[in-house]
């Protein structure tokens, strides 16, 4: 007969007084945590006869799975296409600070930059898992540069490159190190780019389409190839036309191979997409949005000059201008102030903002085995909220890793 620990000498951790997220539904349950996972407490009662060691009072707080940043560039002043000695300290701080926002972890993206950038920046980054030193690396997102000179946004044309001579490895002379490469950002009407989306795909490389002019044929051709996201919906792309609708249209396109979802990344900061056009989004396909900051270095910083790339970006208050224009250069929304712009732009319920965050960036990323969910045996990445959504307290592999000073449990 199992005794209690028999499994596990490892303390068993009980938050109680809470509702946590859980199919899709907040329930009135406690959460289980041992050895940093989710634990089933069936399996614990009736197969171990254990109990827990420590009981801890969430005090009505709603537990929801740790966000999931896909497209950030920055933040804190740290901007992470800038090629420096140490870009392990610039993201270090990064990932430190972001856990008060609720993000546990993170794709770092770099905009269009010269190749150099990407030799120098990418062997330094590497995929980690996340402490109390800061917010998990699920590796990088590179945007650019191959993307429409038309719907460059922020990018500095300079740098923009094709795939005209050799397809996939112009890609590879461009970046030359792919190891850590988790999201390839690229406009799918460039010559060769089917040749390039799968050989991305074929290596477990998430392709997203963004920075765009592509039709909507062209688009569900390259979702027929394996891409699976679309970079920032509504930005730097077609408009929405009804007889062409673009890359937009893959939200509604009977065109996707059965079994295959498309996702889109949403900047829900109230400034990039008005809140008319993220319900068309939400209520169209609520499944893949996801959603995501587009952070740049001045996110946390007083407003003012900061850089994005090789670009200088001016900050007012959420505005961000590429300097001496009206060009939106990214965000500098924070995840949390994100999702709580979504629950309230959409009027969607608590469950579907927090998923949008959480689950549905793991599921776009294959993760959902791990993170984005409360789910037995996966990472005990959790927050605790309050009613509307403040980040009270921030645990990774169930240590708590940030909490608001009069929070305490
Ligand atoms: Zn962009």
């Amino acid at each position: 007969m199992p005794s209690n620990k028999s499994v596990s000498d490892a303390p068993i951790f009980q938050f109680t007084n809470c509702r946590i997220l859980r199919s899709h539904q907040l329930q009135r349950e406690d959460l289980w945590v041992r050895e940093g996972k989710i634990l089933n407490p069936e399996k614990l009662f009736f197969d171990e006869k254990g109990s827990a060691d420590i009981q801890l009072n969430c005090k009505d707080s709603i537990i929801a799975p740790g966000f999931i940043d896909v497209q950030i560039n920055g933040g804190f002043g740290v901007d992470f296409s800038l090629a420096t000695d140490d870009v392990q300290s610039g993201i270090s701080l990064v990932s430190q600070k972001i856990l008060s926002h609720g993000v546990t972890s993170f794709c770092p993206t770099l905009v269009t930059s010269p190749p150099s950038v990407y030799h120098k920046v990418l062997p330094q980054i590497s995929v980690r898992n996340g402490g109390p030193h800061g917010a998990g690396i699920l590796g990088a997102h590179l945007e650019g540069p191959f993307i429409s000179k038309e719907k460059k946004g922020a990018h500095p044309e300079h740098y923009l490159s094709t795939f005209d001579s050799g397809a996939f490895q112009d890609l590879l002379a461009t970046y030359r190190y792919l190891d850590c490469v988790r999201i390839v950002t690229l406009a799918p009407e460039m010559k060769r780019s089917s040749e390039v989306i799968q050989e991305l795909t074929r290596r477990g490389i998430c392709v997203s389409l963004g920075h765009s002019v592509a039709n909507l044929s062209q688009a569900e051709e390259a979702v027929r190839h394996g891409a699976t996201f679309i970079t920032h919906l509504f930005n730097a792309m077609l408009p929405f036309h009804h007889r062409d609708p673009g890359i937009v249209g893959l939200l509604t396109s009977d065109q996707i191979p059965a079994r295959r979802r498309v996702f889109y990344g949403m900047i829900s900061d109230g400034i990039h997409t008005n809140p008319a056009a993220l319900r068309i989004a939400h209520r169209a396909h609520p499944k893949g949005l996801v959603l995501v900051t587009d952070a740049i270095a001045g996110m946390g910083l007083a407003p003012g000059r900061h850089t994005l790339g090789q670009q200088v970006v001016e900050v007012d208050g959420l505005n961000t201008y590429i300097a001496g224009t009206k060009t939106l250069s990214g965000s500098v929304a924070t995840m949390d102030s994100c999702v709580r712009h979504f629950l309230e732009a959409t009027g969607c319920t608590v469950e579907t903002a927090l998923e949008a965050a959480s689950l549905h960036p793991a599921q776009l990323l294959g993760i959902e085995h791990r993170k984005g969910t409360l789910n037995y045996d996966n990472d005990a990445d959790f927050l605790l909220l309050d009613n509307s959504l403040h980040v009270r307290a921030t645990y990774i592999a169930g240590e708590r890793v940030w909490s608001q000073d009069i929070f305490t449990i």
